[in-house]
């Protein structure tokens, strides 16, 4: 759209938007398609200027930055650094007023959600199904969101009129000055209208918690901390009519005694016995699908890290598999037997002898 490469620096975005800018702004450029054009320019500017909407866009195309509002979009654009003294004449408010939503015109989409889930480990293997129970706010069935006992229209505010304000003037009749004191109505707090009977299920607001169980489709081997987008389960729109906002679905796995999670991977400490890491031994290892049989060769030195080749977690969409790694501990034996003691004592004597050398430096 700008016309810049892919990987462009701020820099060059920036000269790019600006000399677009400067040609085809409707101010300057009267042919037909000059207005549409400069539009997309300046969208197109929004998104790639702000580090975090390029990366949206990037991922996603424009479903990542269509949800933006005017002030999302545009507020961080500095224009008189882009534009200089170049007076515009924008028709007031944000340069590019009512520009992005040619898109979608109409009443304001409600926000996003985002909820937090935590799954197993195994269901982070599998995939699948989660269940997701969802509250919140919605038009109360009652009175319709009124706030009114049986859907009543309130009334206006009597003290203010409807305005939600009040004014007092008063004049300085010797300086010529008019005082004008702007508050708000305390009759109506501000809202220009009055219930007179607030509904009995909502108390007046109009809204109602409302639950709802949701299943979430959880893909093999989601990563940690994604974040799944469930359409049209946001919050409601502010405005009759508006489109529902998006629930984001931020999966986190349950911390699990087995295993820790690191990627893909897993990782797990194993401690054995003494005599297990001097002479070797099998182990009996659990595994996400069971368990396995692992060879502790002899001579196992603590710390050592062992692989079990794919028996981690699948990969997000690549088919492959993490491994699992056994960190190995030794367990130093504290209390002794008769017997072990002497035969330990007996070890001393014949390393004693192996490693001469060494115990006549220390004793
Ligand atoms: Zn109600
Ligand atoms: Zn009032």
């Amino acid at each position: 759209m700008l016309g810049v490469a892919k990987n462009a620096d701020q820099k060059a975005i920036k000269d790019a938007f600006r000399n677009l800018a400067l040609k085809y702004h409707p101010d300057r450029n009267k042919e037909p398609g000059a207005e549409e054009h400069f539009k997309e320019i300046a969208e197109a500017y929004a998104v790639l200027s702000d580090p975090k909407k390029r990366a949206e866009y990037d991922a996603r195309g424009f479903a990542g930055v269509e949800g933006f509002s005017q002030e999302d979009l545009f507020g961080g654009i500095n224009f008189e650094d882009i534009f200089g003294g170049l007076n515009f004449d924008f028709g007031g408010g944000s340069p590019f007023e009512g520009f992005f939503h040619r898109r979608r015109r109409g009443p304001a989409r409600g926000a996003n959600i985002e909820v937090e889930l935590s799954i197993t480990l195994d269901r982070v293997a599998s995939g699948g199904e989660e269940k997701v129970r969802l509250s919140r706010p919605s038009a109360c069935p009652a009175c319709h969101g009124t706030g009114a006992e049986g859907g009543a229209a309130p009334k206006t505010c009597d003290t203010c009129k409807g305005t939600g304000r009040i004014t007092r003037s008063s004049r300085k009749e010797r300086e010529h000055i008019l005082i004008q004191q702007i508050s708000i109505c305390p009759a109506c707090h501000g809202r220009g209208s009055i219930i007179e009977h607030p509904c009995p299920k909502c108390h007046g607001s109009g809204e109602v918690e409302q639950e709802e169980d949701l299943t979430v489709k959880i893909p093999k081997g989601v990563e940690e901390g994604m974040a799944l987008r469930i359409p049209g389960k946001g919050m409601p729109s502010p405005e009759s009519g508006g489109i529902t906002g998006d629930m984001f679905v931020v999966v986190r796995s349950k911390p699990d005694p087995r295993f820790e999670r690191d990627g893909a991977d897993l990782l797990r400490q194993e401690t054995i016995p003494l005599t297990d890491a001097v002479l070797g031994a099998t182990l009996q290892v659990p595994t996400l699908d069971g368990s396995a049989s692992v060879t502790i060769p002899p001579g196992t030195q603590p710390g050592a890290v062992l692989r079990l080749k794919e028996k981690g977690l699948p990969e997000f969409g690549s088919g492959r598999h993490g491994e699992l790694y056994l960190r190995i501990e030794v367990r130093v034996p504290e209390k002794l037997s008769r017997e072990e003691l002497a035969l330990y004592e007996r070890l001393r004597d014949i390393g004693g002898k192996q490693d001469g050398h060494f115990s006549k430096i220390w004793k």
